[in-house]
């Protein structure tokens, strides 16, 4: 993931470095989309910042009889377009800060998506894997309560993270409800179906990195058939993309887990190879021709390459050696802005995960509106509907491409930016 470093909150770095904070990064895009936008400099120094951040002291008592004290955080940027949305993770490294620029990134995302949400993220400086499951449930309900009167259906609307499942949703959402006095589903998204989770939500980010790497390979005139592909991680994203473009005829001849990879020319049966929910790092001890790095798996000699495990893999020491013609961002900030310099001046495109993985927060909007009209939607409603919102987002980027001759990553930005800047412009400041 990005780093955390930090600078004074209103002055990002002029020249970027490869190790930009989340928020650094996210002011940087912002500037960068004003630029080719004729919009009112407020409102661009008004997204710079977040609507509120929440701080809050969450204290549990572990099962030794100890009291440990942690801290939490819910980071909501811009409501215009509707409630905050984001995820709450629990990791060592939250801080304010990082919360504040994913919030950001949440707000860019929703919008390039035309989804009526705004960006929020949030979470606990924790690391979930020294607690029981039983003080896991017990920060959570915590969280929920100090929570309460910031979040709701209609405010803020968490979901899962880093360190984050959907049990720890159903826990939130249980002690958000028995507070409130009625059970209220819509209160966070990526619960477990039986509980108002959507179907198909897991699948849906790789699901969109599917559907836009192929609208991409299409858009550069070639078959997909003939394409080759090389995707970097074999968890929720890495694996449902991979099957996906494998069952739509591409030939996806490397794939990796943190151990490293495989590859074969010809093609890898990418449904035989356990993803890492299915069996954790077992993608090595799958058969194949060839291992490789995953330093080697991103330099292959393939159409596509697919980064889709960790953020900051993409960077300026490598950029010059991806020899594939396309770069679909299937992780979070896989590109430093070093790297993506050198592909933009190499002519590479690279086509930006706040487009390309939205498919989970489509489908936390679609799960949101089941909720709300307490009616579930069938998987088929759920994938056919989500294809839809993806071609729209897809041509809605792809326009401002080819208009303004700006890279992929610039073309989603000014679509963001350009909804975010009229919803604000229609509203008005108050008073
Ligand atoms: P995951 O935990 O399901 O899988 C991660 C995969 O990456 C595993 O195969 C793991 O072995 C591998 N990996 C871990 N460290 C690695 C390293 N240093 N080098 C290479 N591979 C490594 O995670 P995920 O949900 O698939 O998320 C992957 C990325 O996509 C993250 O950046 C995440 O923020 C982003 N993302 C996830 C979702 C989601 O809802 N799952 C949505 C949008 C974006």
């Amino acid at each position: 993931m990005a780093s955390t470093s930090t600078t004074h909150d209103d002055e990002p770095p002029e020249e970027p470095t490869e190790e930009e904070s989340a928020l650094e990064t996210a002011r940087r895009q912002l500037e960068h989309a004003a630029d080719h936008l004729n919009i009112d400099q407020h409102i661009v120094e008004r997204l710079k910042h977040p609507k509120k951040v929440h701080e809050v002291t969450v204290p549990i008592e572990r099962e030794n009889g100890d009291v440990e004290v942690y801290t939490g955080y819910r980071a909501q940027h811009d409501s215009v377009r509707g409630p905050f949305k984001g995820g709450l993770r629990y990791h060592p490294d939250v801080t304010r800060e990082e919360c504040v620029g994913l919030g950001m990134w949440m707000t860019w995302k929703c919008a390039v998506m035309d989804i009526p949400f705004g960006g929020a993220k949030g979470g606990i400086a924790v690391n979930p894997k020294e607690l029981t499951d039983d003080e896991k449930e017990q920060l959570t309900r915590r969280f929920a309560d100090e929570l309460r009167a910031v979040i709701g259906p209609t405010q803020d609307i968490p979901a899962p993270d880093m360190g984050t499942d959907p049990q720890t949703m159903a826990w939130l959402m249980d002690a958000y409800s028995m507070q409130e006095g009625e059970t209220i589903p819509g209160v966070v998204t990526g619960k477990p179906p039986i509980v108002g989770g959507s179907k198909g939500r897991d699948g849906a980010p790789g699901r969109s990195v599917a559907i836009i790497t192929r609208e991409a390979i299409d858009y550069y005139e070639k078959d997909i058939k003939e394409t080759s592909v090389a995707i970097q991680g074999y968890g929720s994203v890495g694996s449902n993309a991979a099957r996906l473009l494998d069952d739509w005829g591409a030939n996806v001849v490397a794939v990796s887990d943190v151990n490293g990879g495989i590859y074969d020319p010809n093609g890898l049966d990418t449904h035989s190879i356990p993803s890492h929910h299915e069996q954790p790092e077992a993608v090595m001890g799958h058969e194949a021709p060839e291992t490789v790095s995953n330093d080697e798996l991103l330099e292959l000699d393939v159409d596509v390459v697919i980064p889709a495990a960790i953020g900051n893999v993409l960077t300026a020491e490598n950029a010059d050696d991806v020899v594939a013609d396309i770069v679909v961002e299937g992780a979070n900030g896989p590109t430093t802005t070093a790297a993506s310099k050198i592909f933009a001046e190499r002519g590479v495109p690279v086509i930006p995960d706040i487009l390309a993985n939205a498919g989970g927060v489509t489908v936390s909007y679609f799960e949101w509106l089941q909720d709300i009209n307490r009616r579930a939607w069938s998987l088929e409603r759920v994938n056919d509907e989500l294809e839809t919102e993806m071609l729209a987002a897809w041509g809605d980027v792809r326009e401002e491409f080819e208009a303004r001759d700006v890279t992929w990553r610039d073309a989603a930005y000014i679509v963001a930016l350009s909804r975010i800047a009229e919803a604000h412009e229609a509203r008005g400041l108050w008073p």
